[in-house]
This record gives structure tokens, C-alpha cells and sequence, in this order.
């Protein structure tokens, strides 16, 4: 057994399946997780030092690459005055400051430990603010695991959402409907028919849990307006896509103001730190302001604050997203042309520093057709480009991540081994 073998056996000794949140066990596709020890730029090292060039960065955090300079600077000066206290600081004033100014939609902001954490509080913060209890979300979205949105469709249209997880109560899963995702239609006809009764819409404006599908310019209309008309909240939960595809993210390239704006991964630098933020009127119905509670001991952490600060200091430099997007590009261009001449059934897209990959045909619009999309290709795909140091995402339902620590030289590299993977494979 290598060090990697060893490692998953001892961890599944006193952890649950090994891992510390599930798509880690690479239950998906099959075979042994990676054990990092070193992550440095694009590159990360296994627990049998084998390189790996990283299109994951820890789920889309790292958008400046593994230990970048600064941040790690500004994480361990800030370690050094506390690690914690409990209380105000002036760091996460400066943070929330500069989160209201790169996101006009923002007038107010709170810090949390986790994505779920913010879209958990968001809808509780919806539903205060309505005082409506039902929400609605869209397959193929991922929110976190709060119970409200562990729910999958039922079946027909007006039926209120399942439990997709054992545990939570078929009385929460009931206040959750969900629809399909770019489906304007179904949308309206719930509208018209419960509107009234709707807290919030939650969506993905792109969707990076079911791989990466974008979110149509009619689909975002119909939100915004039917939230409009009908007093419900429009949530865009962001915690993928915001700060990761471009500075404004989706809501500035929608030219889009939600309500709520849910932000976590990169706004954290690596860190365990997330946001929810909006307008002011709903903002104020937060404890200690308002009615609805929402509280934690590490939020607004010291040391978390001064990642997100560093982190977002340099993806406002001039040019920064521009040159990522030329980067994401180059790979998805170069994909596209090896699959052409490997005759492969492929498709690809990018916006800012994220990316998807599909074998399929056309690029996909909702959850249906990326489960139409050949996974089992995907699979041999994947572990082709592992075993010759290419990390992606263990899942065809995740989108992926390059860094502005991603060279050309790191693309040409990543592509030369697909055509070697796709001739494998083909
Ligand atoms: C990752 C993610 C979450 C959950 O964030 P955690 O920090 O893992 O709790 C919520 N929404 C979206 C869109 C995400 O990508």
C-alpha cells in the first residue's frame, strides 16, 4: 500500500468514511482520495509526494493559487495579535466596508463561518422579513446541508419538495419547492399560483454544483421580476461564483440586484469565513436590530478577516480577472480542439476563473442534461489525468477552478496530457 492507501484505511478508523465532508472519498469515481501535505501555486503534493497541478484549490477558494505570499503574511500577523476574541474588531469593519463597495446590491453585510451557515441565516432572514414560510430552489443547486434545502422535486409541478437526506423532517422539506433550473415557465406557473406565499427564491446564477451551467438571461428576468411583483426575497447564493467570476460577480455581469447576496469561498481566501449581505430594510430585521436571531462564536474571525482582506485587496488589481479569463480559457480552447481531433464528444465553457467540462454535445442548460452528459467517460477521464498529475474535481457534477497561480506553461502542460487521456479514453 502507498502512503495515500494507508492513510484512507487509518482514516476510516475513527472518521466516517474516511473523509471530513463526503465528495472527498471519491465515492463517485472510484479509487483511493489524495492525502495533501504541501500546497504551493497551482500545485499541490500527495502523501507519496507525488505533483499534482490543481484545477480544484480546495472547492474555489484559492483564486490566488496555494500559499500565496501576502495572504499567508497578512494570516500570520494576524494569528499573532489573536487568534480569536469574541468581539468587535477594526479588520472585519474594513472587510465589511469593502464588501458593500464591490457589490452595490450590499448595503449591509454579516460575517460567518461557512456557506452553509450564510444561506441558512439568509432564508431565515427572508422568511422573518415576509413572514412567508415557503421557499423555492432549483434542481441541481447546492446551498449547503441546512435542512430547508436538502430537499429534491417531488413529482408534479405544485407537489412540496422531499428529503434528499435522511434526518431532516418531510414537514421542512415541505415548505421547499423545487423547479427546474432555466425553466421560465414552471417558474410563472408557481408564481401564479402561491406567489403570495413565497419568501424566497435561492439560485445558483451560475450553477457550480451540478458541474457549471449558466443561468439564462430570461431565467434571471423572471426571478427578479416575479420576486419583484410578488414581495418575495431574491437570494443569489454566490458562494461559488462570487469574487471567482469577475470582481462584481454574477450579479454584475447580470447587470442583476438581488435582495440577498450569499458569499463564501473566496471572500474567506482559504479560510473558514462566509457572508450574507442586502439591502438595508431587510438587513434590519437581524438580531441585535431585529426579530430574526443569527449568531457565532468564530464569526468575524480574526485571522479568517485578514485572509478575505489580502485575497480581495489583490483580485482588485487592474486587469486581474481579465488575465484569469484569458488563463480559464486557454484551457477550456485547448480541450476543445484536442477532443475535435480525438473525435470526442466534448464541450466546455468558462466565466472568469471557473470552468466546466462535459462529455456531451451541447453544453448543458439544467440538472437533466447533465445527467445525460456521459459520466462514465468522465470517470476513465478523471482518473487518466490523476495518474499523470492532473488534479480535477472527483465528480462530473463540479465545476473547476484555475488560479491566477495557473501558468501558461501549467495549461500547455495540463494539455498535453489530455490528448494523451482523451486518445486513452476515446
Ligand atoms: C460551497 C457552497 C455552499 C456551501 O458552503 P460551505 O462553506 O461548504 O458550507 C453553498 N452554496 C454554494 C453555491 C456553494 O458552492
Amino acid at each position: 500500500m502507498n502512503q495515500n492507501q494507508q492513510l484512507f484505511a487509518a482514516a476510516q478508523k475513527h472518521i466516517p468514511g474516511g473523509v471530513n465532508s463526503p465528495v472527498r472519498a471519491f465515492g463517485s469515481v472510484g479509487g483511493t482520495p489524495r492525502f495533501f501535505k504541501k500546497g504551493l501555486g497551482a500545485y499541490v503534493w500527495d502523501a507519496d509526494d507525488q505533483r499534482y497541478i490543481d484545477y480544484v484549490g480546495s472547492w474555489g477558494p484559492l483564486i490566488l493559487g496555494h500559499t500565496h505570499p501576502d495572504v499567508l503574511e497578512a494570516v500570520i500577523n494576524a494569528a499573532k495579535n489573536g487568534m480569536s476574541f469574541g468581539a468587535p474588531t477594526a479588520a472585519e469593519v474594513e472587510l465589511a466596508d469593502l464588501i458593500c463597495k464591490m457589490l452595490p446590491s450590499i448595503e449591509q453585510v454579516r460575517l460567518v463561518s461557512s456557506g452553509t451557515e450564510a444561506t441558512m441565516s439568509a432564508i431565515r432572514l427572508a422568511r422573518g422579513f415576509t413572514g412567508r414560510d415557503k421557499l423555492v430552489k432549483f434542481e441541481g443547486c447546492y446551498h449547503g446541508h441546512a435542512d430547508s434545502l436538502l430537499v429534491k422535486a417531488g413529482s408534479g409541478l405544485l407537489t412540496f419538495g422531499n428529503p434528499s437526506s435522511a434526518g431532516v423532517p418531510a414537514s421542512v422539506a415541505a415548505d421547499t419547492l423545487v423547479l427546474p433550473y432555466n425553466d421560465v415557465a414552471a417558474l410563472e406557473a408557481l408564481f401564479a399560483e402561491i406567489g403570495e406565499q413565497i419568501a424566497a427564491i435561492i439560485v445558483e446564477p451560475i450553477a457550480g454544483n451540478m458541474n457549471m451551467v449558466q443561468a439564462s438571461a430570461e431565467f434571471v428576468q423572471a426571478m427578479r421580476k416575479l420576486t419583484e411583483n410578488y414581495g418575495s426575497v431574491l437570494i443569489y447564493d454566490e458562494v461559488m461564483t462570487g469574487f471567482r467570476v469577475g470582481l462584481q460577480c454574477t450579479q454584475g455581469l447580470h447587470g442583476i440586484k438581488p435582495d440577498l447576496t450569499c458569499l463564501g469561498k473566496v471572500v474567506g481566501g482559504g479560510m473558514p469565513l462566509a457572508a450574507f449581505g442586502g439591502r438595508n430594510d431587510i438587513m434590519a430585521k437581524l438580531a441585535p436590530l431585529g426579530p430574526v436571531y443569527q449568531a457565532g462564536t468564530l464569526s468575524g474571525n480574526p485571522v479568517a478577516v485578514a485572509a478575505g482582506l489580502a485575497t480581495l485587496k489583490l483580485i482588485s488589481e487592474y486587469g486581474f480577472f481579465n488575465q484569469l479569463s484569458i488563463q480559464t480559457k486557454k484551457l477550456c480552447d485547448g480541450l476543445i480542439q484536442i477532443a475535435k481531433e480525438t473525435n470526442t464528444i466534448f464541450s466546455t465553457q468558462s466565466v472568469g476563473g471557473m470552468f466546466g467540462f462535459y462529455f456531451s454535445k451541447n453544453i448543458p442548460q439544467s440538472f437533466a442534461d447533465v445527467m445525460n452528459s456521459d459520466r462514465t467517460k468522465f470517470n476513465s477521464f478523471f482518473h487518466g489525468m490523476l495518474n499523470k498529475g492532473i488534479y480535477l474535481a472527483p465528480s462530473a457534477f463540479e465545476a473547476g477552478f484555475v488560479s491566477a497561480a495557473h501558468s501558461d506553461q501549467d495549461i500547455i502542460d495540463t494539455l498535453e496530457v489530455a490528448r494523451l487521456v482523451f486518445l486513452e479514453i476515446s
